[in-house]
Parts: C-alpha cells; structure tokens; sequence
C-alpha cells in the first residue's frame, strides 16, 4: 500500500456512579421506559443542574490512571443542537478546558512493541436520551438523559486496526479496573466513534478523514478500519476525493454508510453553562484520588512476571479483564506447582470453552479451587495429564471438583505399593521365561512386565511407581 493510515479513536464511557450527573435520578437500564426522570433531567422550566460529586472523583480517577494533567480550573459549556432526545436542547459538556488533558497509554504494536498513544483530553460531559422507532411513531425514553460521560480523545497516533483495537482494550481495561465503568459494550456503556483518514507515504498533509459513529464491539472496529482504509484508497486510486462525512457502520454489510456530509465544522455556537460554576479541582483532592487508586493493568502485568515467573504474553492476556486476573491469583492461592502450568489451563482450556459458550469468567462453572485441585492430581500422578483434560471438560460440564470426577469415572491411578508389589510378583512367577531373558540382557522385555501390571489393573496402576517395582523385582 502507498499510503499511510491515521487513526483517532474517540470514546464515551458512561460512568457506573449511582445517579446521573446533574439530578438525584437513579442511573437503570432495566427500569420502565421514563421512570428515572425528574424535572432536572427532563429539562422543565426553571430547574437547575448540581455536580455529581461521584462522577468528579471518577474523571480524576480515569485523569491520573491514563497520565493525564489535571485541569484544576476547568469549565462546562453548552453545546446547543436539537434532536428529541436532547430535551434541554444543548448538552452540558467540556470544550474550552476539559478536566484533563495531554495523557497517554501504553499499548503493543503489531511487532509486539510498546507504543505510547496520546490522549488528548478527557472531559465530562452527559448522556442523551434515547429514540426507538416504531412504525410511523417515534418513542422517547428519558432514562438515560443526564447520565454522566466521559468522552476519551485520543491523538490520531494509531495507524492499523490492531494498534486501534490494542488501544480501546487497554482503555476498557483500565476503566473497569478503576470501578468507574461497567464496560457492558451491549448496553452502550463504552461507545466508540472511529476517524479515519489516509495519506500518501511520508506525506505531512493529512488527507480528509471520515468519522464512523458509535461502534460497539473491538472486532467491529477492526472490520469498520479496514473496510474504511479500502474504501479511502480505492476513491484515491480512481483520482476522486474523499468526502469529509459521518458514517455508520453496518453489521450485517460489514460495510459503512453515510449518515450525514459533514462542513468543516459544524457549528454547536458553544458558550459556558451559566448554570454551573467553573469546576475547581484542588491538590488536596486529586491526591486523594491518587493514594486510592487500585493496582491498574500495567502494575499487574509487571508484578505477575516477577513474582510468579510467566512470560509477558501470559501477563498480558491474564490481567486483560481483571476477573480474569483476580481468578489467577486465586486459583494459585490452592495450587503447589508452577504457575506456569496454571498459566497455561486458564488460557488454553478454561478461556476457549468459555469463549465457545461466549460466557465470561465470573461465570465460569470450574471454580478457581476446582482448577487447582485438577492440576494438584496432575502434579501428585493422581492422574496423567492426558486424562486431566477430559475430568476438566467433566468438571467444566456438571460445575463438580476434579476429586468428585476422577473418583467417577475411575481413574485414579493406583499408588498403592504393596498393592503392586504384589500383581507384579503373580507376573514374574508366572512368566520365567521372560524373566530368563531379562536377565541374560534382553532389557526390552522390561516393558512387557509392565505392561501386564497396567492391563492386570486397567491402566490404573502409576506408571513410574510400577516401573520402579518391577526393576527391583527382577533384581
Ligand atoms: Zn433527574
């Protein structure tokens, strides 16, 4: 390709506080359509907003976690536009100065490199309410009117679909390790809008950019890049121009289609909200947040391969989710081997069935002390690792401990030493003709011995046990 590719993600996350942002309305998804509204939220005559002082604490919060400055003076304005769903008719957000600004993520590049993605703001800001359409009607439901946002800006310093989707994962990651953001992307709470532009190789211009709107699943911004990066190349390969326009994107197509052409820049005749003072942020308060800031994504990754040894692979898909994180640890809390091994049940077998069933972790049918009881049989030669997988697929199904299961389905190997002392005896005496060869040299005729012990006792006997037996037998 002779072009380079520029991406800029912006994302709104709503905030998991309680009540929204300018009123005392409970924050539901599942409540009755226009039951969490009050006349703040529903813009009546004469009302006016009051700060959640939660969602504050959560903007400094996502501030300090993505090395951002704190704006300790920062301003609220009204973006004036009309749609249903807008009762005020503006929307109360942060353009002069936002509540922080100048951050950045660390992210892998496609090489497996660390790549530093800026962010450049991160400012407060409120939900709409939300349109259905129905036949000719058109319903509105105020529920989610004032619920508390916060939109991410990052700088357009992604250039592919992966880079793109390495950067929203982080972002979401951090965000639920923060407790600020339930992260359902189904229900909405973390909403991506995508910028795409291309340029010729080692240009400095920018070429013209398309915006596709509200994409809401990682895969689906990986398709919507790479089908936008296709279509901008060919349009410039034919010699036409990219229109700037705002975009959605298709699911069923796997294609975009535009939503609206936009001018240069649409004019929101923005002015400060005369109804809220600026927002004063001070050192005391942001150090505060600072001192209780939980372990965030990065921190985890180094200390999982320092204290327990696993590759930087392995840390990275273990603290994706801190879930997934949080089940590791416990799973060791009961297990005496390497944590390697663990590494490797939790991301090999446990991930793939729970991802076949499209389930996540909190779900998960094997409890992190199942886990660890099934891998304690493998280490102590209750049974050989071979047979581990299928009492883990019968632990995964009936949610019972690995005991239960190698009990039912009979394997438990046999380490009883008399016990075998005493089969392979039977065996030696009754074969001296193998025993003569044995002893005149003939060491393959070892395996034989051993081999009528395992059949004598259905493949349960332990293997290395038994072998020891028979060698000290035959002298
Ligand atoms: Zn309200």
């Amino acid at each position: 390709m002779n072009y380079d590719v520029v991406i800029g993600l912006e994302v709104h996350a709503q905030l998991s506080t309680l009540t929204k942002a300018w009123c005392q309305c409970e924050i539901s998804v599942s409540a009755f359509e226009n039951t969490k509204v009050c006349e703040v939220c529903s813009a009546q005559p004469g009302t006016l907003p009051v700060y959640n002082k939660k969602a504050i604490e959560y903007a400094i919060k996502l501030g300090l976690a993505t090395n951002s400055r704190i704006n300790k003076v920062s301003v609220f304005d009204r973006k004036n536009y009309f749609y249903p769903d807008l009762p005020k008719g503006y929307q109360i957000t942060q353009f002069q100065t936002p509540v922080a600004e100048n951050g950045h993520l660390d992210i892998f590049d496609d090489e497996g490199n660390i790549k530093k993605v800026g962010i450049q703001r991160i400012q407060m800001e409120e939900d709409t309410g939300k349109s259905s359409h129905l036949g000719e009607k058109s319903l509105i439901n105020l529920n989610r009117s004032g619920t508390p946002l916060l939109e991410i800006v990052s700088e357009p310093h992604m250039s592919t679909a992966k880079e793109a989707s390495s950067y929203l994962k982080k972002l979401h990651s951090i965000l639920v390790y923060l407790g600020i953001c339930h992260g359902n992307m189904q229900d909405g709470n973390f909403r991506c809008d995508v910028n795409v532009s291309i340029k010729p190789k080692g240009s400095e211009k920018y070429g013209t950019r398309t915006e596709v709107k509200n994409v809401n699943s990682f895969r689906h911004v990986e398709m919507c890049i790479e089908h936008e990066v296709q279509r901008h190349q060919q349009i410039l390969d034919s010699g036409n121009k990219v229109l700037q326009q705002t975009l959605l994107f298709d699911v069923e197509t796997k294609a975009t289609k535009v939503l609206r052409t936009k001018s240069d820049a649409d004019d929101y005749r923005y002015f400060p909200e005369p109804d809220l003072l600026p927002l004063i942020i001070s050192d005391s308060e942001i150090q505060k947040v600072q001192d209780n800031l939980p372990e965030l994504p990065d921190a985890k990754i180094k200390r999982f391969i320092l204290d327990y040894g696993i590759p930087a692979y392995d840390a990275n898909v273990l603290t994706a989710e801190k879930e997934l994180a949080n089940y590791f640890e416990a799973a060791l809390k009961n297990y005496e081997g390497e944590a390697k091994k663990m590494s490797n049940w939790i991301m090999v077998e446990l991930l793939r069935y729970l991802n076949e069933a499209g389930t996540s972790i909190e779900r998960s049918p094997v409890s992190p002390n199942s886990l660890a009881g099934l891998l304690n049989a493998i280490n102590s030669g209750k049974i050989s690792g071979k047979q581990a997988k299928d009492v883990f697929l019968k632990m995964y199904d009936s949610g019972h401990s690995a005991d239960v299961i190698i009990k039912e389905m009979g394997l438990e190997q046999i380490s009883d030493e008399k016990m075998i002392t005493e089969i392979a005896q039977k065996i030696i005496n009754a074969n001296s003709v193998n025993v003569e060869k044995y002893k005149a040299g003939n060491e393959r005729i070892f395996g034989f011995f051993v081999g009528q012990v395992m059949k004598e006792t259905n493949g349960q006997a332990n293997p290395s046990l038994t072998s020891e037996i028979i060698k000290r037998l035959l002298g």
